[in-house]
């Protein structure tokens, strides 16, 4: 039986590529999976967010603003379960057995670890070094068995697939499930508006660099405004955006905000400049976020209401998790 897992930090504020990359897909796969019977579970991983520092007020703040904008995206608490990943233990629990499967090698190879930890990574966390065996657990502790994610992540979800696989082999079970990456659409990484090699992302230091969920129209027309470009017209179609990233990178976000093809969009804005097309971008992004803004801001009046939906939540999510460790201690030969 498929089942879906997958999760965001509240580490910042939702930005233009969560949305994309992440959360816009995990309303579809809720979507289409709404009369399988298919189980949709997502999370706001606070537990991953704390590998780098979080002030503890904001960290609250960005859980209920995440849960918020979940909802306002369409995620239905009646439909996927929703919750808090501090909430459900079972996760920290079986992340401690996986730390004790996967090796120091399988984490130093990670890109994120390096990008993260930087050049002096003796001073990271060693949450931030031991992030993926938590993210597997995140995942098996549900059986899960697609994951929706950016391609930031491919690499996590397939150190998940190699710590089940160590998993089973070293206890002669066929317990855990290999786990696909669902990486898909027309913006599986979209790049930071002022560094076309770098991905767009809520911690960048640089505000300008992102467009938040939580941006207003006047923001969102500046931030498109000042985003770095090369000095050339739009090419008619894909092939001329080759060593083009910066300009790749608006279309590929127009494309997927308008639900087009990058082809279909240049057949539309091919011949045209940035100071025209910029403009239409920001239309169309106002367009499409503002309603999810808006509501975002309603949510968030109502704090307790957004917590009752996660503590609830966390107790779907619960009956699901406790007899997969329960089991999992089974095997490992723990005494309970
Ligand atoms: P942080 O900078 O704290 O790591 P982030 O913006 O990278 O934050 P995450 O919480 O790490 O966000 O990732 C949540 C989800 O959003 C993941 O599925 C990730 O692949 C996806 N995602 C993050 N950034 C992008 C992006 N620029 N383009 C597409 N998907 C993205
Ligand atoms: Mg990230």
């Amino acid at each position: 039986q498929p089942r879906v897992f997958s999760g965001i930090q509240p580490s910042g504020g939702l930005t233009l590529g969560n949305y994309l990359g992440a959360i816009r897909r995990f309303v579809d796969t809720q979507n289409a999976n709404r009369d399988s019977g298919i189980e949709t579970i997502y999370c706001m991983v606070d537990q991953h967010a704390i590998t780098v520092w979080q002030d503890p007020a904001a960290l609250t703040r960005n859980t209920r603003e995440l849960a918020a904008g979940y909802i306002a995206a369409g995620l239905d608490p009646a439909k996927s379960i929703l919750f808090n990943q501090s909430q459900v233990a079972e996760h920290a629990q079986l992340a401690w057995i996986f730390n004790c499967v996967a090796r120091m090698g399988w984490m130093q190879r990670m890109t994120q670890w390096k990008d993260k930890a930087g050049k002096n990574s003796q001073n990271a966390s060693l949450g931030l070094f031991a992030y993926p065996a938590l993210m597997a657990a995140d995942i098996l502790i549900y059986h899960a068995t697609h994951v929706p994610v950016g391609e930031d992540q491919k690499q996590h979800v397939e150190l998940t697939r190699d710590i089940a696989a160590k998993f089973n082999h070293d206890f002669g079970v066929d317990f855990f499930p290999l786990t696909e990456p669902v990486i898909e659409g027309a913006a599986t990484r979209v790049m930071s508006l002022r560094d076309g090699s770098k991905k767009m992302s809520k911690s960048d230091p640089s505000d300008a660099s992102r467009i938040n969920m939580t941006d207003d129209a006047d923001t969102i027309a500046q931030k498109f405004r000042k985003a770095k470009t090369d000095p050339d017209a739009l090419p008619s179609e894909a092939a001329g955006l080759e060593g083009r990233p910066e300009a790749r990178n608006l279309v590929n976000i127009y494309a997927a905000l308008n639900d087009q093809s990058v082809d279909e969009v240049l057949r539309d804005v091919g011949g045209r400049q940035f100071s025209e097309f910029k403009p239409m971008l920001s239309d169309l992004a106002v367009a499409k976020l503002s309603p999810i803004s808006g509501e975002m801001a309603r949510l968030m009046q109502a704090p307790d209401e957004i917590d009752a939906i996660l503590r609830s939540g966390a107790d779907r999510a619960r009956v699901m998790a406790a007899p997969i460790l329960k089991r999992t201690y089974e095997i490992v030969g723990m005494v309970s």
